[in-house]
Order: structure tokens, then sequence, then C-alpha cells
């Protein structure tokens, strides 16, 4: 079951960066991206911390200038995702249950229902972030998760399945796998 589950290319994402501050985001403007939804937990901040650190808030303002709607999306309960997102003024859907469809049938809806072509979706889980996003028809990126130590229980057993993900994309899309330059890094 698990196996035909992992074939699907649903996994894959369209880019893989370090760290979110690593992406160009003035090259995902030129893609026609117009809005982007980003994942909180060990994206923006790691488990163990709460609010935004100076590098978030400027990473804020450049994507304000650049005019992208901006939305955090997380699984994480809403005291903790508005208590973040209070602070550096930023709208989020909390609980979102990602990778269902739910949350971010949400966000679209707070978005104003636009092209699914249009929204980029950033985050450090693929089974979460990743597949849920693509799912959506969303333009998905990946980041290296900031501190692992502090990962749930479940988010551990979500890093096995993707263990499983990245070495099937690497046996059937080398090519693709290559592109994303993500050997070693997972
Ligand atoms: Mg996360």
């Amino acid at each position: 079951m698990i196996e035909i589950f992992l074939r699907k290319k649903y996994f894959y994402p369209k880019e893989y960066h370090q760290t979110i501050y690593d992406i160009d985001f003035i090259a995902l403007k030129e893609k026609g991206i117009k809005n982007i939804l980003i994942d909180l937990d060990n994206t923006l901040i790691p488990y163990d911390e709460h609010l935004a650190n100076d590098q978030i808030k400027t990473l804020m303002k450049k994507l304000e200038s650049l005019d992208f709607k901006v939305m955090i999306i997380s699984n994480n309960n809403e005291q903790r995702v508005k208590k973040f997102c209070d602070d550096i003024d930023c709208e989020y859907i909390f609980s979102a249950r990602k990778p269902f469809k739910y949350g971010f049938k949400k966000a679209l809806k707070k978005l104003n229902h636009p092209p699914r072509q249009e929204v980029a979706l950033i985050g450090d889980q693929f089974m979460t972030d990743v597949f849920g996003g693509n799912r959506m028809g969303f333009y998905t990126i990946v980041v290296d998760a900031i501190k692992r130590k502090t990962e749930k229980w479940y988010t551990k057993l979500n890093r096995r399945l993707e263990r499983k993900v990245l070495h099937r994309l690497k046996r059937t899309d080398l090519e693709y796998y290559e592109k994303l330059h993500l050997e070693g890094k997972r």
C-alpha cells in the first residue's frame, strides 16, 4: 500500500533550499507567484521558540515590498500560531491538518481564491507540506528543518517516510533529484 503511495510524484517539491532565506523570491515573482503560504514549525522557528526573530521580520518586510500576500499555515494549535503571527502582523491558519485539504482551502478562501498556480507553499516536511501543497496544485518549496531534536514523535515518523520518498526519487528520477541538490542534505 505504502509503496503505491510513495510512487506518486506528489511528494516531489519544485525547489529545495537549505533555509527559507535562500529562496530567490524575485524569481518566484517572475514565475507568477503572488501568494505565499509558509509553514511555521521548523520552517520559520523551531518547536522550542515562540516569536519571530529579526531575520524573520526582515524577510516578512521583503515579501511585503515584493507585493506578495503571505499567510502562515500550521498544523499546530491556535495559541502557538496566533502568538507568533500577531507579533509580526501576519494572517494565519492554525490546526491546518496538512496534508489534507482542509486548511489549504481555508487559506485560499482568505486569499480570495487566487488561481492555484499563483500560490507557493514553503515548508520543511515532505509528508505534510510538499504532499499537501502538490495535491492542491501549489508551487512547493521544501527547506531543511531548523532543529530536528525537538520534533514530536509523529514528525519523526514522517521523517522515516520522507527518507523512503527521497530514496525512491533518487532511484527513479536521478536527474530531477540532482536538480534539487538534495544529495546528503536530508
Ligand atoms: Mg514544519
